[in-house]
């Protein structure tokens, strides 16, 4: 029976030794009820700080032993036992006690964890006796919030623990537990390391400038600026692939009316959710279904139509419609292989075309700053049918994009188009090993950073004094500095862990 404790253990043996722990004897003990409401086969409670042993004694007695007996525990084993109410020496639950002695443990706090029956009643019996017996109610996040504080995760790291608990696709799990081993932080702090450099050449000459330190070399400050700035970059490359892989990919289903884009939201979705009928135009308003495809987890939207219309509840589906082409990571361009290509089709391309080109009016829109999707696959639909229009044909609706054929009628028949959406969006993961950021958080601060650093390199170029310079690079250090979390303020800290669950 293991906990989250102990699976996040093994990598941090190993530093526990090697980082003095700054324990805040001070601090508070904690406490909460680790797993989820309701009604489970085990139920965890979790006391973190200095009195968490002390509460332990008091409430635990270990099987075998009678009341008063002296227990000393031993750290990281499971004790066999009861919790008993120390007021009256009533028996409570059956349980299993771990207690964890600082700094191995998730806090890098003394930890108390005790393994009950998980039925809601006998945790909150035990949480209660806790907090009674010199603990207080842990805020959401509190725990993680500790471990952060205490130096065992950086901010990336301890914002990770969250998306992997969270996480809805096989990818974003595996993208959560690589930034929860630092794989983010070590690049971030590979960019901070190189500006670093440059700032601190800069600050020496102003700092010492009678003694014998010479003026900066500006070919070397300019090389460090661009080390930096190539690494921010790396990364938010990256951003854009890690957001999907988290938040999933928004696809919208496109085409004129009778194409099968119902059909094809159905057979994506292996269900019945968008009503498919023969008569065309019936699906009046997007329909949006949440789906996982090879792993990744995908939105899709089947519009209504593009087309702009004279009624007035069809205009409220074209409208909706539009937006969803707009804001989506990738559309589906559903033609009707088994007919000749007709009007509607090519008025539904220009549309598309438009939309690419066009102002937005008051729909929402995405942060045409996030990327340069999205991007097209053209569905050659009924591939059961004799085949009568052909990629080519299809291809001169959008040029260069990538067809695929595909059949509403039987599960292969959307295999094609499956694989086709996985290699859009995986191929180049697989391809470049990419840090892949997820977080718009994080995201949004390498924005800003990258800002910074470029104006940094204008600065130099300029021959202003170097001041300057370090004026910007001050600025690029604390924004990379809010993702690993040295310069986050208090309340970015309150935001973040909120969001947390109590207990973690
Ligand atoms: P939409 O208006 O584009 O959403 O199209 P629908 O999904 O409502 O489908 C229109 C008609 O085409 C229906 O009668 C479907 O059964 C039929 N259809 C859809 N996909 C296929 C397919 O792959 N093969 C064949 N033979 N018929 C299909």
């Amino acid at each position: 029976m293991s906990t989250q404790t102990t699976q996040l253990e093994p990598q941090d043996r190993e530093q526990a030794q090697e980082i003095p722990s700054e324990v805040d004897p001070n601090s508070e003990t904690i406490a909460a009820i680790a797993t989820p409401p309701g009604v489970g086969g085990v139920g965890i409670v979790r006391i973190s700080g200095p009195e968490a042993f002390a509460i332990g004694r008091a409430l635990f007695r270990r099987s075998g032993t009678v009341d008063g007996a002296p227990f000393e525990p031993v750290s990281h084993l499971l004790t066999h036992g009861f919790v008993i109410d120390p007021a009256t020496g009533e028996r409570v639950d059956e349980v299993l006690a771990a207690f964890m002695r600082a700094p191995r443990t998730y806090t890098r706090e003394d930890v108390l964890e005790f393994q009950a029956h998980g039925g809601p009643l006998i945790l909150r019996r035990i949480l209660a006796l806790a907090l009674a017996n010199g603990a207080r109610a842990a805020h959401p996040g509190e725990m993680t919030l500790r471990a952060f504080l205490n130096g065992r995760l950086d901010l990336a790291q301890a914002e990770a623990v969250m998306a992997l608990i969270s996480a809805e696709s096989e990818a974003g799990r595996r993208l959560a537990l690589r930034q929860l081993q630092g794989e983010l932080s070590t690049r971030v702090q590979q960019a901070r390391t190189a500006a670093m450099g440059a700032l601190a050449r800069i600050e020496a000459s102003i700092d010492f400038p009678d003694e014998e330190v010479p003026p900066p070399d500006p070919a070397e400050l300019a090389m460090l600026i661009a080390e930096a700035q190539a690494e921010v970059a790396r990364l938010l490359a990256g951003a854009d692939r890690g957001r999907i892989l988290r938040e999933g990919l928004r696809v919208a289903i496109v085409g004129r009316p009778n194409v099968g884009k119902s059909s094809l939201l159905n057979a994506l979705l292996r269900t019945e959710r968008a009503i498919v009928t023969p008569i065309a135009g019936t699906t009046r308003d997007t329909v949006e279904e949440r789906a996982s495809i090879g792993g990744i987890p995908v939105h899709l939207v089947d519009t209504a139509g593009l087309t702009p219309s004279d009624d007035p509840i069809e205009r409220i589906g074209v409208a909706r419609s539009r937006a969803a082409a707009r804001s989506a990571d990738l559309l589906l361009f559903v033609l009707d292989g088994s007919e000749p290509l007709n009007d509607l089709d090519t008025a539904a391309a220009q549309e598309l075309h438009a939309l690419n080109t066009d102002e937005p009016e008051n729909e929402t829109v995405r942060d045409s700053s996030t990327s340069a999707l999205p991007l097209m696959l053209l569905v050659l639909n009924k591939a059961d049918l004799p085949a009568v229009t052909g990629e080519q044909e299809a291809q001169a609706l959008w040029p260069g994009a990538q067809v695929v054929h595909s059949s509403t009628l039987s599960a292969d028949g959307v295999a094609a188009l499956e694989q086709a959406i996985t290699a859009l969006v995986l191929g180049g993961e697989a391809q470049s090993g990419d840090t892949l950021v997820a977080s718009a958080r994080h995201a949004d601060a390498l924005r800003r950073a990258a800002e910074h650093l470029t104006a940094a390199q204008a600065t130099l170029t300029g021959d202003l004094p170097l001041d300057f310079v370090s004026i910007d690079l001050r600025a690029a250090l604390e924004t990379l500095g809010e993702i690993t979390g040295e310069t986050a303020t208090g309340d970015l800290l309150d935001r973040i862990f909120s969001e947390f669950c109590i207990g973690k």
